[in-house]
């Protein structure tokens, strides 16, 4: 005989669910209950020898809101694939952390090696997953610690590619994540999504869409492309780094040229913004490792694209104008920090 409903309704209960709360969870389509995502092994911090904390390790009673990938930068990309490699680099990770930034534990909750070792950052991060309903508050993406869950990837990506075992346990334990939390695929981010920074490197990020979809196979969801916005460096050329420097002139910064070539002076107009509102403190070890002064990105755009009606020849017409006459797109009627985010997208 099949296992009666009697049977089911007593291993839901013994779960703390409810029928009624399963199919409420279902309807949504998020998969806390999802037995088809299997934990990944996650080595904790006593495995690799971690130092006690230094302070009390902060459990927020909420779960958090977005994944975020990261990568390491320093010491770049060894060919050392085995466990102990993954156990050093933690070690390496929390002693910088701790003597260096003065935190009182590793920034990152997890932290996955070339090799494909997946290891506990800052304690208690294992415990408080399995479990499924709170946050261990890291140091990773700055002023989005309460929302984030991060995960370092040792290594530097920005014109290399991941090694597959990394890949693949980078997959694992993003869709156990995502799992234990009711994350949407969707709410899978680069670091460069919240702070201006590179992190977690071109190549890494450029993957971002190829693990949304994984895990949102993993989970039996379809996944929707979010909208970001793009980053800018030093260097860079082209109608987004014209619009930009319309922006800032209509900010006031009028010693930026309009010339769409991110020079000097663009790049001091934007250090100078980003240090005015604190940006400049991107907490993740590969921004300790990489000069990104002037860096134009996540936390940057907001400040210089707010809702304006642009008036005929203005710097907000003309950053409009830089981007539409690329993509052919018509703007009318008022440009929203929306609208910004599209056009720059396209
Ligand atoms: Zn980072």
């Amino acid at each position: 005989m099949a296992a009666s409903p009697g049977f089911d309704r007593r291993a839901l209960l013994k779960g703390g669910l409810t029928v009624t709360a399963v199919g409420a969870l279902g309807a949504f389509g998020t998969a806390r209950a999802d037995a088809s995502v299997a934990a990944p092994e996650i080595y904790g911090t006593g495995d690799w020898g971690a130092r006690p904390p230094s302070g009390a390790i902060t459990v927020e009673n909420h779960k958090p809101t977005y994944i975020v990938v990261h990568h390491t930068v320093e010491p770049g990309n060894s060919e050392d694939y085995s466990k102990e490699r993954a156990f050093q680099i933690s070690r390496d990770i929390q002693n910088f952390h701790m003597n260096t930034r003065g935190w009182i534990d590793t920034g990152q909750q997890f932290t996955n090696s070339r090799g494909g070792f997946v290891t506990e950052g800052r304690h208690r991060s294992l415990e408080i997953l399995r479990g499924g309903t709170q946050h261990v508050q890291g140091a990773n993406v700055a002023n989005h610690n309460s929302e984030v869950i991060g995960i370092e990837n040792e290594g530097l990506y920005s014109t290399v590619d991941v090694p597959r075992a990394l890949w693949d346990s980078l997959v694992k334990l993003v869709a156990y994540i995502a799992s234990q939390y009711g994350i949407p695929p969707e709410n899978i981010k680069g670091h460069r999504d919240f702070n201006s920074t590179e992190c977690p490197g071109q190549v890494l990020y450029d993957r971002l869409p190829e693990l949304r979809q994984a895990v949102g196979g993993a989970l039996g969801r379809s996944v929707a492309a979010p909208l970001e916005w793009p980053l800018l460096k030093p260097g860079d050329t082209g109608r987004k780094v014209l619009a930009a420097q319309h922006l800032l002139r209509a900010r006031g910064a009028r010693s930026v040229p309009a010339d769409g070539v991110f020079g000097p002076s663009t790049r001091d107009a934007v250090s100078a913004l980003a240090a005015a509102h604190g940006l400049t403190g991107h907490t993740c070890y590969a921004a300790a490792h990489a000069d990104e002064t002037g860096f134009l990105g996540a936390d940057i755009w907001p400040l210089i694209t707010p809702s304006v009606r642009p008036g005929t020849g203005d710097e907000a017409a003309r950053a409009a104008g830089a981007l539409v006459e690329a993509t052919g797109t018509r703007v009318t009627g008022v440009l929203t920090p929306r609208t910004w985010q599209e056009l720059l997208a396209s």
